[in-house]
């Protein structure tokens, strides 16, 4: 690590919390209209984000990543400050010389592996990871992440194992034929995941979602199915989410802050075949606060979401600060759009932290 951390301050008389901004390391703006609406909700949270390559088409180059910050600086209003870090999309025939390409543009910080199939427009996916070692090994040798969606999408596996059961059969031979390869398993659900990571020799690390923080599956039936809280990698078992807390609050350089907010319109989240995402753009780090605190751990949070990302991807850490307050605020049922609507997580709860 380059410097030391300082201390969070922390005054829990006076209920605040001064931090150094934060970065989100896995987002999704999508593009157009929705990418317009959303950008400034991040903006406001976050001084940079992994903007993730899940688009139709994805985003597979360099020039079309080129394109895509070009649109994502243009929708960014005036008076706001925002970087977005790129990522490419890989495919079954990424070729070494578009990753030499990505690095050297100095925008592109990651690539990523969507098992064909897994989430939100992953079909253009990777189908065998065989396939790809031309990227893998010059990623390995220019030191370019992996962002991997850590889930295998074998319909015979259960919705439940999928993260573990890609451990096995995907990352431990991947990690074994490529040690020095960087990854981020993003999105970590399971306590498998979480000790995967905490214990594995070589550049590995992992982004926590607030909502995989503070919730189990339960949360998805809780009196009746709440379409809110379905998302991919699915919510747990109580003990998984206890073991991302640990994990979260431990102060391992490996665990940092990546939200995955996802903005599907509430239509097709209450639907009969319902997206899977959360959208938590919004109130992020009031939900990061949220879990840290009911964990006795806010202390801990400064460096989960501002110092170890940073710090894994070989970028500064963010020099100025935000401020968390104590003040119990509603969070709005929902949320009006230029053409749609967007319903936050835990829309119509009660917070205890704000931003300001
Ligand atoms: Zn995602």
């Amino acid at each position: 690590m380059t410097k030391p951390d300082a201390p969070t301050m922390h005054n829990a008389a006076a209920d605040f919390l001064t931090l150094t901004r934060p970065d989100d390391w896995h987002l999704h703006l999508r593009d157009g209209a929705m990418m317009a609406d959303v950008l400034p909700h991040t903006a406001r949270q976050f001084a940079r984000a992994i903007v993730m390559p899940n688009l139709k088409p994805p985003v597979t180059t360099t020039a079309m990543a080129a394109a895509y910050r070009d649109r994502i600086l243009a929708a960014l209003p005036a008076d706001m400050r925002f970087t977005p870090l790129m990522v490419l999309y890989l495919t079954d025939n990424t070729p070494a010389e578009e990753i030499r390409r990505a690095v050297e543009s100095g925008f592109v910080h990651g690539v990523k592996l969507y098992p064909a199939g897994a989430t939100t427009n992953s079909d253009a996916g990777v189908t065998d990871i065989n396939r790809c070692m031309p990227a893998l090994e010059a990623m390995q040798e220019l030191g370019l992440p992996l962002l991997v969606h850590g889930e295998v999408t074998d319909a015979d596996i259960d919705v439940f194992d999928r993260e573990a059961v890609f451990i096995d059969r995907v990352l431990q031979p991947l990690r074994r034929s490529m040690p020095a390869l960087k990854i981020v398993f993003e999105h970590i659900t399971t306590r498998d995941a979480a000790h995967y990571v905490r214990d594995a020799e070589g550049p590995v690390a992992a982004t926590i979602t607030a909502h995989h923080l503070l919730y189990n599956r339960n949360a998805i039936f809780k009196g009746g199915i709440r379409p809110h809280y379905y998302c991919l990698p699915i919510l747990k078992r109580e003990e998984h989410r206890l073991a991302l807390i640990d994990a979260a609050t431990s102060g391992s350089p490996r665990f940092f802050l990546g939200t995955d907010s996802a903005p599907h319109p509430t239509g097709l989240k209450e639907h009969a075949c319902g997206c899977a995402g959360c959208y938590t753009a919004l109130h992020a780090m009031e939900l990061y606060a949220q879990a840290f605190d009911e964990a006795g751990a806010l202390d801990r949070l400064e460096a989960f979401a501002s110092f170890h990302g940073p710090d894994f991807y070989g970028l500064p850490r963010n020099t100025d600060q935000v401020r968390l307050e104590r003040t119990p605020w509603t969070v709005p049922q929902e949320l009006t759009m230029a053409d749609t609507t967007l319903t936050p997580l835990d829309a119509g709860s009660t917070l205890q932290w704000k931003l300001r």
